[in-house]
């Protein structure tokens, strides 16, 4: 997808929607670039940098990671990406407060803010869905899996990079029901945050690669009305 004018799509959706996937879709079948601040913390952690030492105790809880940190690491990895094409943030914003900051940075670079993405999954169905998730323990791969809904071709192993998979430390039911929790709260209110901008659509659908399908046609559609 080439329209000579790079935009900004935000995925909202609880812990479980298949975020990542749909990203990872849209970056391999439709050009465009991603980035994900839960990938960028657990690199920084196992880099074991200083802001990523400071962020471990708030991930392994499930909790957000305060916002000045994640703020940034993102801004340091955006400076060094190119922005020519379109730009999906997974994970980024969380709350309202970080809606704000994205706001200025997207200002500062002149990026404009083309759609928010909201992936609607049922509740009964997130918690079953992250427990069967595996992700590539490589850094700069992280490729997410379900054992269930898109299984590896050799059991264990990253169909990407052949590094061995695992469960991430904040996949236990206890850690995800606190992730719920923390969505609920903090990243929910975003929905009403971004209504008034006339940029919110609503995805729900079980099979990720159709909501990335829907959303590209989505971001089509705002590159021609421009
Ligand atoms: P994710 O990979 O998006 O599921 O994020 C995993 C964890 O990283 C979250 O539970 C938070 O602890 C942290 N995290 C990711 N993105 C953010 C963010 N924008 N603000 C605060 N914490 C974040």
């Amino acid at each position: 997808m080439s329209s000579g004018r790079s935009n900004v799509i935000i995925l909202l959706g609880p812990p479980g929607a298949g975020k990542g996937t749909i990203a990872s879709d849209l970056v391999d079948r439709y050009e465009m670039t991603t980035v994900s601040t839960g990938n960028i913390l657990r690199s920084a952690m196992k880099r074991q940098t200083e802001l990523g030492k400071k962020a471990k105790s708030y991930m392994d809880a499930g909790s957000l990671v305060p916002d000045e940190i994640v703020l940034e690491l993102l801004v340091s990895h955006i400076s060094q990406m190119d922005l020519s094409r379109n730009l999906i943030l997974d994970g980024y914003p969380r709350n309202v407060a970080q809606a704000r900051s994205l706001s200025t940075l997207l200002g500062k670079l002149g990026i404009p803010l083309g759609l928010v993405a909201n992936v609607e999954v049922d509740d009964s169905e997130l918690i079953e869905r992250i427990l069967s998730r595996r992700t590539c323990s490589k850094s700069d791969c992280q490729a997410v899996y379900n054992t269930r809904y898109s299984p590896t071709k050799q059991p264990g192993i990253c169909d990407r990079c052949q590094s061995p998979l695992i469960t991430r430390s904040d996949e236990t039911e206890e850690v995800i029901q606190h992730r719920l929790r923390v969505y609920q709260e903090q990243t929910q209110p975003l929905l009403s945050h971004y209504k008034s901008t006339n940029l919110l659509r609503h995805y729900s659908h079980k099979d990720s690669s159709v909501i990335a399908d829907l959303v590209a046609k989505d971001v089509e559609k705002i590159n021609v009305e421009i």
